[in-house]
């Protein structure tokens, strides 16, 4: 409760602003040089876990602004196929309210690395593709990597809420809810979609397994 980024801005409101700007929120290469000491303790604030965060969560949803078209267009029943279509719109707002509060924190975009969860989570969801033809059974397992995704991203933008009202960034804080709201959406109506298409999905294997059955007593 008790850390110096909350008692030395306890006060003004917009001040918060101006921390960002002056502190911890510059590069770190700039840093190596002269102000050793104090840059120390910047590298190991709560600002630099929620600019880490705020990186990595832009980056994955870029690569899923990429990856999202490939797994739609593998997808097999319509459903699946216009709540990832809905998502990716969603997706795209997402990566442009990042945007603007990179913009409001005067963060750099461009030293963000590639998220290494979001292209492990994608690289599974291409190789499903590659491992199971099109039909019921691929959309089972496309569903259960999408909810990876958004259980992921719905830990992202949860602990980016909670940490932004504890750095006194309650209007950013605000627009991570809105990506957060999204995120469970999506998760949701995955989830009533895996209900109908696992059971497509199980009769599909029934039906298959009893053909090799009988074709293989003849
Ligand atoms: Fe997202
Ligand atoms: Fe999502
Ligand atoms: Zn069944």
């Amino acid at each position: 409760m008790e850390n110096k980024n909350i008692a030395t801005r306890s006060n003004s409101g917009k001040k918060e602003d101006q921390d960002w700007n002056d502190t911890s929120m510059k590069d770190e290469k700039s840093s190596k040089g002269s102000e050793v000491a104090l840059d120390k303790s910047k590298e190991n604030s709560l600002q630099k876990v929620f600019e880490k965060l705020l990186k990595d969560i832009y980056t994955a949803e870029l690569e899923l602004v990429d990856a999202l078209p490939k797994v739609i267009e593998a997808a097999h029943e319509e459903d699946l196929e216009d709540v990832l279509r809905d998502h990716l719109e969603d997706t795209k707002r997402q990566v442009k309210r990042l945007e603007k509060v990179f913009g409001q924190l005067d963060i750099e975009t461009s030293d963000a690395e590639i998220s290494e969860p979001m292209s492990g989570l994608i690289a599974e969801a291409n190789k499903i593709i590659k491992e199971f033809k099109i039909g019921p059974v691929r959309d089972s397992a496309l569903i259960i990597v999408a909810q990876k995704i958004e259980h992921y991203e719905i830990a992202t933008y949860g602990s980016l809420r909670t940490l932004a009202d504890v750095l006194y960034l309650e209007a950013i804080g605000d627009v991570m809810d809105r990506s957060l709201e999204e995120e469970k959406q999506a998760d949701e109506m995955l989830s009533e979609l895996a209900e109908e298409i696992n059971d497509m999905a199980c009769r599909y294997n029934e039906r298959d397994y009893k053909s090799q059955k009988s074709s293989s007593k003849s």
